[in-house]
């Protein structure tokens, strides 16, 4: 295979497959920042008019999401249009109507002894950011971070994953039908573009996705000290405890780990749960299934597919030598896995090293509070935590004791949708936070301005500074 040896434009060397819209795409890149120096972003009522641009077209191209998506996922309409279209219309209305607060510079005071003076922070746009999306919930993930970025006054370019490849065709469509090219474009393709992506200068990375690529786009954003925000994964706590109302929980716990058949980043990874309501909420939970599902998932239009058979055979293999207790057909043809628990898993089965992300729900006991806090506590802090209880006590131990990216009581998954609350993760399971404010916030750097008058001027700060230490020393505190 061909390859050519590129030197990007901070002469760092890459080499890449000849490919002959490698060109293309750095020249889309040079002109792209030629139009962010232009000044055209600043304009809030500009970006304004790009949300609503990008919302027109979401909704003219709500059919052909539906068809990627169905195709890519075989995700049900209802459920697309509940976590993909209409996340996406919600989060541009959100933004919209709250662009011209979030990018008012604020006013802060200025110390006495440094005045007379004014001080405020102004949102300045980094300038052009690189999007990485994944594909478990492909459409939203690329547009969410989308959003942010035009709503702080970037440019962007966004690069789908590969393993969505309906829905990652579906947004090239309609990012070329919303803006012109040089405020943002879509390069569609895999690992290799998303390389090449990495070896050019970005001011902004954001990327969703695994862990491991997570750290290599660390890595290779290092290089530039390019700043990044890291939605990744991990696997998300779902504790039961005692005093929980347990059908509730059972119906919370299996919408949440079974929507997308179980590929959400915030999706229930395991649960535990206290010895003494073990038996009543698994015999709620199977029967949940059964309501939502029907007595054979694989005839519910509701109950989608995982994405490929490399992941299918991934999960199908975490299932050998394990007590599993509902579920646990798979068709290797229709890539389906039924929703499963799998009850008694030890902390050292494979099902509890890794993020499980597909429709598997390993079932651990508990005997006391103390005991679960300290299981979640040895292993990387979660992206979500999730507690079923009805005692306050038990709610501040947990949410006091446990870091995690966020919390959610009596309920699982929800808490992505409240705009009014930072999404991100802490530790292993990310860095930085989108949606809403927290998005907007990402996206700008938050530059400090402060002006003095020149009426008065301190002599104390002007050597020589032999005359008033003992004044210096009063003055700060
Ligand atoms: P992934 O890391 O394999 O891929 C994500 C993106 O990175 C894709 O666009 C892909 O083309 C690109 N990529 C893959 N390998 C690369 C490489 N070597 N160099 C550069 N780019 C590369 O992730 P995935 O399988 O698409 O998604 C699943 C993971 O994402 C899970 O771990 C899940 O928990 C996580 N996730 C996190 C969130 C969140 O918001 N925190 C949301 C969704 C998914």
């Amino acid at each position: 295979m061909n390859t050519m040896k590129i030197e990007n434009k901070d002469n760092v060397v890459f080499y890449y497959n000849v490919n002959k819209d490698i060109i293309q795409i750095r020249n889309k890149l040079q002109e792209q920042m030629e139009f962010f120096n232009n000044g055209s972003t600043r304009d809030i009522k500009f970006r304004i008019r790009q949300l609503e641009k990008l919302g027109n077209s979401v909704k003219k191209y709500e059919g052909e999401i539906l068809k990627a998506l169905y195709a890519d996922l075989k995700k049900s309409a209802y459920e697309s249009y509940m976590t993909e279209i209409g996340f996406v219309l919600r989060e541009i209305r959100h933004t919209k109507s709250n662009l011209k607060k979030w990018a008012k510079p604020e006013k802060v005071k200025t110390p006495f002894v440094l005045g007379p003076g004014k001080s405020r922070i102004i949102s300045e746009p980094y300038g052009q950011i690189l999007i990485i999306s994944p594909w478990n919930y492909p459409f939203q993930l690329a547009m969410v971070p989308l959003i942010s970025a035009i709503a702080a006054g970037n440019v962007a370019v966004i690069k789908p994953s590969e393993l969505a490849p309906s829905t990652s065709a579906v947004i090239a469509e309609i990012i070329s039908d919303a803006f012109n090219e040089n405020f943002v474009f879509t390069v569609e393709g895999g690992v290799e573009r998303a390389q090449f992506l990495l070896s050019e200068k970005f001011d902004y990375i954001f990327f969703t996705g695994s862990r491991e690529v997570g750290k290599m786009v660390m890595e290779s954003a290092s290089r530039f000290l390019t700043p990044v925000t890291l939605e990744l994964g991990g696997k998300s706590p779902v504790i039961v405890n005692k005093d929980a109302s347990i059908n509730s929980a059972a119906k919370k716990i299996v919408w949440g780990k079974f929507l997308n058949a179980g590929q959400t980043c915030v999706a229930p990874d395991y649960l535990l749960v206290h010895r003494d309501v073990r038996e009543k909420l698994i015999e709620r939970i199977e029967h949940y299934i059964k309501v939502f599902y029907s007595d054979d998932p694989s005839t519910s239009i509701d109950y989608s597919r995982i994405i490929n058979s490399v992941h299918f055979k991934r999960i199908k293999g975490l299932l050998d030598n394990t007590n599993i207790i509902a579920g646990g057909k798979t068709s290797g043809k229709q890539l389906y896995i039924s929703p499963t628990i799998v009850d008694r898993v030890s902390l050292n089965h494979p099902l509890m090293k890794e993020e499980i992300f597909g429709p598997v729900l390993p079932v651990l006991e508990f005997r006391d509070i103390n005991e679960a806090v300290n299981i979640v506590k040895s292993m990387p802090k979660p992206l979500a935590l999730y507690l079923f209880t009805s005692d306050r006590k038990t709610e501040s131990k947990v949410i006091n004791e446990i870091s995690s990216g966020s919390v959610m009581i009596n309920d699982t998954v929800l808490q992505v949708s409240n705009e009014h609350l930072p999404f991100g993760g802490v530790g292993e399971s990310g860095m930085g936070a989108c949606h809403g404010k927290s998005g907007f916030d990402a996206f700008s750097h938050k530059k400090s301005v402060m002006k003095r008058s020149g009426l008065f001027d301190i002599p104390l700060r002007y050597p020589p500074f032999n005359r008033g230490y003992g004044l210096l020393r009063k003055l700060s505190g």
